[in-house]
Formats: C-alpha cells, structure tokens, sequence
C-alpha cells in the first residue's frame, strides 16, 4: 500500500462548489473597490524577513509567533508574507509610484501565512483584500474608508454588522498612555497570563489582542488612550467621526480597539458581525502615518483595512445558481465528431457545453444530462448529421426541436 499524502494542517482545498462562491465574492469586491478608484496591486507571496520584522513590529504575536520562515538555498532569510500592507509600502518605494500622478489607492486579493493555532474557521493559509491609501491627511477618508467597507458588505448582502472606531494616537501622545497603561498593568500583574506579563514592558498595547478571559478582564479596568489624546489627534478623530456621521454611518467608540500590529496612528476601526462575536472582526483597519517614512520612503500618511476572506465567507449568503451548460449526446464516432464541431461554434458563441468522451447508449448519456443538471441537451445521430440539423432538448420544458446550429445557438442565446 503506499502512503497516502494529505493537506498540510492549517490548510484547506476550496473545492469546485466552495471556488464558485469565492469568485462571486471576489467580483463583488472588485468592482465596489473599483468605484473608489483602487487599482489592483500584486506583490510576491514571500519577502525578505526584516520586512515583516521592521513593518509589523518585533514585539507583535504576529512577528514573535506566527510568522512562515525560511532560508532559501541561498541562506537568506525570507518569510511568507503574514499581511500584506508592508509589500505595498516597500513597492511604492521601490518602483517610485510617488512620483507618479496617480493616486497611491491599491487593492489586493490573496492568500497570507501566519503560523497560528489552527481552529475552526482559522487557517495557516488564508485570505485577504486589503486596501491602502498613501498621501490623505483629511480624516474624510478615513471615513470614506469605513463607508466603502458597509457598502461592500451590503453588496455581499452581509447585514447585522457593527462599525467599531478608536484613536490609537500618535507618537507624541502614546508614550504618556503607554506610562499609565504600563503602570496599571503592574499593578494586576498576577492576574495577567505570562504572554501578557512579558508584554508589559515590551508593549502593553498587545494586552488587549489577548484572548484569556482574565487577561480580557484586566483590560477592562485600563486607562483609555481616547482620554491621552494630543490636540491634533483629537481634532482627527473628532472630524473623523463627523464625517461618518455625514455619510449617515452607525458607529461605536470603542478606547479599547487597538489592534495587533505596531504601526497605527491615530484612526483604527473594525467592522463586526454578529454572526461571528466581537472577537472576530470581518473587516479590521487604520492609519499608519509614519510607516513609509521608517521605511526610508517619502513623508507619506497611509491608511487602509483588511478583510478576511473564509471568514466572510463564512457569513455570506450564496444560492447555488445552477450554470446553463449543454450537454452532448451522440452515437457513434461520426456523430461524435459531427456534434465536436457544432460544440466548437457554440463554445465560439458564448454557451458553456459539455462533452464526454465516453462509449454509453444514449440512454445512459440522457440520464447523465439529467443528473447534472443540463439545461439543453444537443443530441446527434447520423440522420442528423447527414442532413446538418440537430436535436436541441430543453430539459426544463422537455419540449425539443429540430434546427442548425445557427438557429441553435440563436435560440439558446434568447432564452437566457
Ligand atoms: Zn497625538
Ligand atoms: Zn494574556
């Protein structure tokens, strides 16, 4: 017997059926993203190490825990990327777009690595869109952002969702919150889970990723950093959410919303469905100001989100539309290379068909029609292909009809 091989864990195959629902949401996305005017963007799925390490942040789980890396043969370290704003930000300074009249909107649609606990609806390889805007201060993007997000999802006919909004602040007013958090924190030590103790004094931030209970309870008793606010970080946030209030968006402040990544400033914001609890954002996003400048790029804001797809898959509604194919029933081998051909035009014409090269009566090719669901059915025999006009079944009706393949593929072309 030999071995047999399977998926690596934290993996998962998106079968024919489960693929059909990913396209339509991919669709979807793009053409809601295409309306703002983001341009798709395509970066490698791997990069070098420090790329992650510099752009995510050292002190995050992400770069501590979760990250795919590797020496190529080479000896170099690379890491398959865990998120994807730190590719754009090394492109855009890489190939200069800059420099470049257009507006620095990207969007992206792809797979991410991260080397996390694999559990029910969380995977080792996943997928993500991302969206980035490089170069808007105005914090009316920041709250077009949010308005695109709701947009998208009630496209995808994703209802019940909640808009979560905080100010994580800036490099001059963070270090005093972070003084308070940190003294606080010491303060319920004991009660806090080791990650979480270790965090204290790396970066106290990451205690409110944390998912222990006791650990989410401390965090409750925290100072909030809506209250350590600068003058112009609180202006920011104060416009922000006018403007979402102007696009007549439901939101809540939330002090505590953070999220896992070291390079927000000022706006962060998650989208949260009811279907998923509020642990589990479907769409998490922010400001990240300063990241292009650490990365020896141009003084260039930046903002964007990222939306995770198995999860909004998971709440997407989806009616298994059966495809309108033609399936070609024929016997003999003349009749078979009569009925290849008029395939040929048809497909040429825009109407999906199916051929099986298999010996079975027509009968049993009848019966296949059936079982998989053809909408027509073109049978060839040899009267048919002596006199060039074929039998064309619409197995809804039953009714069927005698004609060429002009009037064939006119018929077909009219009914749907
Ligand atoms: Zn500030
Ligand atoms: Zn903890």
């Amino acid at each position: 017997m030999k071995k047999q091989i399977s998926a690596i864990k934290g993996t998962k195959d998106i079968l024919p059926r489960e693929a059909k629902k990913w396209q339509r949401v991919e669709s979807v996305t793009k053409r809601v993203l295409e309306l703002y005017a983001y341009k798709e963007i395509r970066t490698p799925v791997f990069e070098a190490t420090e790329l992650f390490e510099k752009g995510t942040g050292q002190t995050t789980d992400i770069v501590i825990k979760e990250m795919y890396t590797f020496r190529d043969k080479a000896g170099r370290s690379l890491t398959l990327r865990p998120e994807y704003t730190p590719s754009v930000v090394r492109s855009i300074i890489e190939k200069r777009l800059y420099l470049q009249p257009e507006p620095l909107r990207f969007y992206y649609i792809g797979p991410m690595f991260r080397y996390d606990k694999p559990q029910k609806g969380r995977y080792r390889q996943f997928h993500q869109v991302d969206i980035e805007v490089f170069g808007e201060e105005d914090p009316a993007i920041d709250a077009e952002i949010v308005e695109m997000a709701n947009y998208l999802l009630k496209e995808l006919k994703v209802y019940d969702t909640e808009n979560l909004v905080n100010s994580v602040g800036c490099k001059n007013c963070r270090p005093s919150y972070l003084k308070d958090l940190r003294s606080q924190a010491e303060e319920v030590r004991r009660v806090l889970c080791p990650d979480c103790q270790r965090k204290i004094k790396l970066n106290p931030l990451r205690i409110f990723d944390c998912k222990v209970e006791t650990c989410r309870e401390a965090a409750q008793t925290f100072p909030e950093i809506t209250n350590y606010l600068c003058q112009e970080c609180e202006e920011h946030f104060s416009r922000f959410c006018d403007y979402l209030d102007f696009f007549g968006i439901k939101y809540k402040v939330e002090p505590r919303l953070v999220r896992g990544i070291d390079y927000y400033t000022k706006t962060t914001f998650e989208v949260v469905s009811s279907k998923l609890g509020a642990k589990n954002a479907l769409i998490g996003g922010g400001r990240y100001d300063d990241m292009m400048k650490e990365f020896g790029g141009p003084d260039l804001c930046g903002i964007g989100f990222a939306m995770g797809l198995e999860r909004l898959i998971s709440v997407v509604p989806f009616t298994d539309k059966k495809g309108k194919f033609l399936y070609l029933v024929y016997l003999g081998d003349e009749s078979k290379r009569a009925g290849m051909k008029v395939v040929q035009f048809l497909r040429r014409g825009g109407v999906e068909c199916l051929v099986e090269y298999k010996e079975r009566s027509i009968k049993s090719q009848m019966s296949r029609a059936n079982k998989l669901g053809a909408a027509w059915v073109l049978i060839i025999g040899e009267e048919e292909v002596k006199k060039e006009q074929y039998q064309l079944k619409n197995m809804a009706t039953g009714s069927q009809v005698e004609r060429t393949q002009e009037e064939i593929l006119k018929i077909i072309r009219e009914s749907s």
